[in-house]
């Protein structure tokens, strides 16, 4: 049995709960089985819970131990992909109940933080930057579109002088302050969703990895040392699928996304590199994305792989991209570098769906998860509990397979990504 502590990472090193939850042991039964111990699954499990439903929820190692104990804490406004390319994708009606979803998932965020009182370091506002002339010359009417088409002003152009005074970042001719997104710290967060899922009554179990299931009238599902016996299952494993459901992997792709912490950094050095203590993120393929912690420690992600193995030196292939950005810390001692694995889908938005009669899923939220896994959990309560107005939403957005389904994605994929990041490096 599988059962791996989380990653060594500053997140870990700063949680304020020990949850210790007990394997699953014997045969148990249940209204809904949920798996996955992230976002996905653990506000599945609350949101159930709050509607009397009786829930179990099965982690194969620890709660929050996947992307969601590891991310960038960004909790940015619409969805994944911006407004104009899902007007394409989706036509413009449903491009304007999606961006209404992806309000509601930062609103969601903010008011379970506050009814459960989750201490978890919750601030304000992303500061998006850009560096290629046309990604620049594209901001202004990006703001415009958002204001004239979703009525949003809670966003506003920077132009470049304005930027000086906000960034000591290297490299950047424009940017948008969004101060409708939020930032937090992701594992506290997934740990405060789990106390509060604990506090409403439902049954919780780490180191309870689901080796099979059956469907039929009940839903039959089976870890090494238990069984539990539900009306319904919900997967929520996103990047972490693996091969449990062969239907629904082949719509995702695994990809490994890196991130480091420096040393805590002096207060007038922290405040030139970001002085408003937003987040930030460029406009690169592969995308570079930012804030400072409590300490004032930068938390920086940059870089992706590929494969199922991580870098050997993670702190010194993220620090590369950091350093692009912000040469004055060449010197700056970097005290923790981790990497997670999140699911991407073909069109980058996430991908939700139903097996079978009682079986529903949702994953692939690339990195737009901390609002949207965490509201796709409310969502998959809504149609499990006979509401499915706001979860066929999300399941109308086209999610095709990967070519090449599940044995032969990865060739494809590698080649793709590796033009895109190419093409960043190249500007
Ligand atoms: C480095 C990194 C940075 C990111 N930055 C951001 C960001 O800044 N903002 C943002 O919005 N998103 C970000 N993301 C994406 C975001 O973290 C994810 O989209 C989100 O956490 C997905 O939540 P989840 O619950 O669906 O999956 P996860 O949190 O990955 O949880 C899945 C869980 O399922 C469990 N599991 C898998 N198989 C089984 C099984 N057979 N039995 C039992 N349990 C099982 C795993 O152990 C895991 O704990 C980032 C991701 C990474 C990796």
């Amino acid at each position: 049995m599988q059962n791996e502590p989380h990653v060594n990472s500053w997140y870990a090193a700063t949680a304020n709960t020990e949850l210790d939850l007990p394997p699953l042991e014997g045969r148990s039964q249940c209204d809904v089985c949920v798996i996955g111990g992230g976002y996905t699954g653990l506000s599945t499990a609350l949101h159930l819970r709050q509607r009397g439903y009786r829930v179990t929820l099965l982690e194969a190692n620890r709660i929050g131990w996947g992307a969601s104990g590891r991310n960038g804490g960004h909790v940015a406004t619409g969805q994944r992909v911006d407004q104009e390319t899902l007007e394409k994708l989706v036509g413009l009606e449903r491009a304007r109940q999606l961006w209404q979803l992806g309000l509601e998932a930062v609103d969601l965020v903010c008011r379970l933080i506050n009814e459960h009182g989750i201490d978890c370091e919750l601030k304000q506002g992303n500061l998006h930057v850009a560096s290629k002339r046309a990604d620049i010359a594209a901001l202004p009417g990006e703001v415009e579109h958002l204001r004239k088409v979703y009525g949003y002003d809670g966003i506003r152009y920077i132009d470049r002088a304005e930027l000086a005074g906000m960034t000591s970042a290297h490299g950047f001719g424009g940017a948008t302050l969004d101060s409708g997104a939020r930032h937090l710290h992701p594992l506290n967060f997934a740990l405060g969703l789990a106390r509060a899922a604990l506090d409403a009554g439902a049954q919780l179990h780490e180191s309870s990895r689901v080796l099979s299931y059956r469907e039929g009238d009940k839903v039959l599902v089976k870890t090494a040392r238990g069984e539990v016996e539900a009306d319904y299952l919900v997967l929520g494993c996103n990047g972490y699928l693996d091969k449990l459901e062969p239907r629904a992997a082949g719509r995702i792709m695994p990809i490994n996304n890196y991130m480091l912490a420096t040393e805590p950094l002096p207060e007038d050095l922290a405040r030139r590199l970001i002085r408003d203590d937003t987040s930030m993120s460029d406009s690169q393929f592969v995308i570079n994305y930012w804030k400072l912690s409590a300490d004032n420690r930068l938390l920086f992600g940059g870089g992706e792989s590929y494969t199922r193995r991580f870098p050997a030196d993670i702190k010194g292939f993220v620090r590369k991209y950091m350093l692009r950005i912000y040469p004055e810390l060449a010197d700056t001692r970097i005290d923790y570098g981790w990497g997670g694995t999140l699911a991407i889908t073909l069109k980058r938005m996430p991908d939700f769906g139903r097996l079978g009669p009682n079986v529903f899923y949702a994953h692939g939220f690339s990195g737009h998860g901390v609002p949207t896994a965490t509201q796709a959990g409310e969502l998959l309560a809504e149609v499990i509990s006979g509401t499915a107005e706001r979860f066929d939403v999300m399941a109308s957005v086209p999610a095709p397979r990967f070519p090449g389904g599940t044995l032969l994605r990865w060739p494809g994929l590698v080649a793709g990504m590796l033009f895109y990041s190419l093409r960043d490096r190249l500007g």
